[in-house]
């Protein structure tokens, strides 16, 4: 594993509460390292450390293209538990304790304010709360009635990304746009009923059947078989359960034109990217459509109002990404990969010019 572009890397033990963690601050030219904390049963050691340095790099890129002053990190707690069959990881088999939050928030200080730790699976608002009577470095908990939950704020960030999709299709508003939604929890019921009030057709999946029953209550969703969802047959697929749901196969033979969703690290590999690109579906790049939650939980740390101009910043970042893909013929994926290299060179170049000494700064 290769982890030279990474500032820092520790894993931690705590003997008297059994507490296990890892935190990877992988890039801090734009600020310290802001990312979610994810509560995890891993099968061993290095399959946590494999996540966390993916998570981590995500956030790098993630922050940079959300135009925050933070850099990228991410934490996991290696939490007792097994995999589901078919799964290498899987969620814990009891809630964390108190003491382990405390000493989870002690640790968060020990890093000195490197690294701001906000929710991700496997944490509740509630937890963050407990951890922050240890430390001030952490985020997403409504302090000073500024942010809060991050799901509900994604939706709005991939709401707003899809309207911009739609646009794309030739669909003036979401009127009558078909978007299967897959995976119901924070994030995707309240991108349904965003979807749903805008006069969207819903289709649904989710392994939680009492999830699936609600949304067609609510908002008269058809269901949909959990294992075929990204193959439904509609204009946009959100996928906001996993990662990895744009396979090859799926990019191959998916009927939909668009996939736009929440879930982080949604294509499987290189390849899939360019399939999607070949075959005409648009591609909006999870980190740039999903940072609803981490725009919400950096300004709550800052202090600072202004949520909803910046979340619609989204919008206008992913036309600027389909327009360069479609006059480069690159991925989606790729022209975003690109586009946070350029910012992090020029973040350095500036912090360069910045600390060059006088002199030379006046003759450049
Ligand atoms: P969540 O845990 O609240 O919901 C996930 C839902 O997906 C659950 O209802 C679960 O039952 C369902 N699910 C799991 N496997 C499924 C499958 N194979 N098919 C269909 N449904 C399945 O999570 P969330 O907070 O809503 O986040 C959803 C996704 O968006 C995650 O990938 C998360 O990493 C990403 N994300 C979330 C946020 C946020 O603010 N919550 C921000 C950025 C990215």
């Amino acid at each position: 594993m290769h982890l030279d572009d990474f500032h820092r890397i520790e894993m931690r033990t705590d003997r008297a509460t059994g507490l296990r963690a890892i935190f990877a601050l992988h890039d801090l030219t734009l600020g310290p390292a802001l990312g979610g904390i994810r509560r995890w049963a891993y099968p061993d050691d290095n399959e946590a450390l494999a996540d966390v340095v993916r998570l981590a790099r995500g956030m790098t890129a993630k922050n940079a293209l959300a135009d925050l002053p933070f850099g990228g990190g991410k934490s996991v707690v290696m939490a007792p538990g097994s995999a589901r069959p078919g799964h290498r990881c899987g969620p814990p088999s009891r809630a964390i304790t108190v003491p382990e939050l405390h000493k989870l928030g002690e640790w968060i200080d020990d890093l000195g304010g490197d690294y701001v730790a906000a929710e991700d699976v496997g944490m509740r608002v509630s937890d963050l709360v407990t951890a922050g009577t240890r430390t001030a470095h952490v985020t997403g908990i409504g302090r000073a009635g500024l942010g809060g939950d991050p799901g509900p704020r994604t939706a709005l960030g991939v709401f707003t990304g899809i309207r911009v999709v739609a646009e794309r299709l030739g669909f003036p508003n979401l009127a009558g746009l078909r978007v299967a939604v897959q995976g119901l929890g924070s994030v995707g019921m309240a991108l349904c009923k965003r979807l749903h009030d805008a006069g969207a057709r819903l289709a649904v999946a989710d392994i939680d059947a009492a999830k699936v029953a609600r949304a067609k209550e609510r908002f008269g969703a058809t269901a949909i078989p959990v294992a075929g969802a990204m193959l439904a047959d509609v204009d946009v697929v959100a996928p906001c359960a996993l990662g990895g749901a744009v396979t090859v196969e799926v990019a191959q033979e998916m009927p939909a034109r668009a996939i736009a969703g929440s879930a982080n690290n949604q294509i499987a590999c290189p390849q899939a990217a360019d399939t999607l690109r070949r075959r005409g579906i648009l591609y909006a790049p999870d980190y740039i459509i999903n940072a609803g939650g981490v725009i919400s939980a950096g300004l709550e740390y800052l202090g600072r109002d202004g949520f909803d101009e910046r979340v619609c910043g989204i919008g206008r970042r992913l036309e600027r990404i389909f327009d360069e893909a479609q006059a480069t013929g690159q991925s989606e994926a790729k022209v975003a990969e690109n586009m946070t290299q350029r910012v992090l060179a020029s973040a350095t170049e500036r912090r360069e010019a910045h600390h060059a000494p006088a002199a030379l700064a006046s003759v450049a």
